[in-house]
């Protein structure tokens, strides 16, 4: 059989401080590790709100998945009327904690939700000191820099990439593909999520459709938001990792699976942008 991936994404203040205690129960008590993919700094989520006036896709989304139930009143409204707390870095001992329970720590945001809403319209400077700011908060948390980053909704531009070629990750995490494959402008390894997201699935059939895709003696990579497996979803993810241990696969690191590849083997791809079933805006493919 063959390993599941948990790509833990922590986008929100909420997310960092209910949610990832919840799985870290939920792993220990599977006795598994996950790789958790951190927000650091301010969590400006907030903003969702006004988004929600200029896309009607997203509004349509917000209802259909009941998004405030999933992440708070609270939190839609950090960075607009509330001023926007800071995510990994107001939670020093649970960063700890997610490292000394043996899990993996890696490099998500500094802001995730300006990133989210606006990198195309910002600055190569803007994108350089996002990454200045985040990496060394990262460092502040941890003693040690990132290996890995994962990028906020799976959207990434040229720039970033040129920008990530500074730094000393040894793979990335960034785009929804079938498969792992090298960044052809990079020559690093993409380790990207194949299996969809739970709030992109419609709820009368989530489980069945991940565990259809999961089952087939492959690798697979499942993204997990704090927010959402850590919240409403945790009973849903406890299944998942119940049928899949029975169904004889080994939980895995990114880090792990990552180590287990021959890079030189891998194709040499340029991701591109298409926007995947159940979401509201394009990710890298
Ligand atoms: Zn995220």
């Amino acid at each position: 059989m063959g390993r599941l991936g948990l790509k833990i994404d922590v986008d929100t203040h909420t997310g960092m401080k209910n949610g990832v205690p919840r799985l870290l129960r939920v792993l220990r008590d599977f006795s598994v590790r996950g790789t958790f993919f951190l927000s650091i700094g301010p969590d400006n989520s907030g903003r969702a709100v006004l988004q929600l006036l200029k896309n009607p896709l997203f509004l349509k989304k917000m209802l259909k998945t009941r998004a405030p139930s999933l992440y708070g009143w609270k939190t839609a409204l950090y960075g607009t009327i509330l001023p926007a707390p800071m995510i990994a870095l107001s939670f020093p001992l649970l960063v700890r904690q997610i490292l000394d329970e043996g899990h993996e720590v890696q490099f998500h945001a500094w802001d995730h939700r300006r990133w989210q809403d606006d990198l195309p319209k910002k600055s190569e400077w803007w994108i350089e000191e996002w990454f200045e700011k985040g990496v060394s908060g990262f460092e502040k948390l941890t003693g040690r820099k990132p290996t890995a980053f994962g990028a906020p909704s799976w959207l990434i531009d040229d720039r970033v990439l040129r920008i990530v070629g500074k730094y000393p990750f040894e793979y990335l995490s960034c785009t929804r593909a079938k498969a792992p494959f090298v960044h052809d402008s990079l020559r690093l390894p993409e380790i990207p999520s194949d299996l969809p997201c739970f709030e992109e699935l419609a709820p009368q059939n989530d489980l069945a459709a991940i565990a259809v895709l999961m089952n087939d003696g492959g690798d697979h990579i499942l993204p997990v938001h704090a927010e959402v497996e850590g919240g409403v979803f945790e009973e849903k993810f406890r299944q998942l990792l119940k049928g899949a241990l029975t169904a004889g696969m080994e939980i895995a690191t990114l880090d792990d699976l990552k180590n287990s590849l021959n890079t030189e083997l891998l194709p040499r791809r340029k991701y591109q942008m298409d926007l995947l079933p159940g979401r509201h805006s394009p990710c890298a493919v």
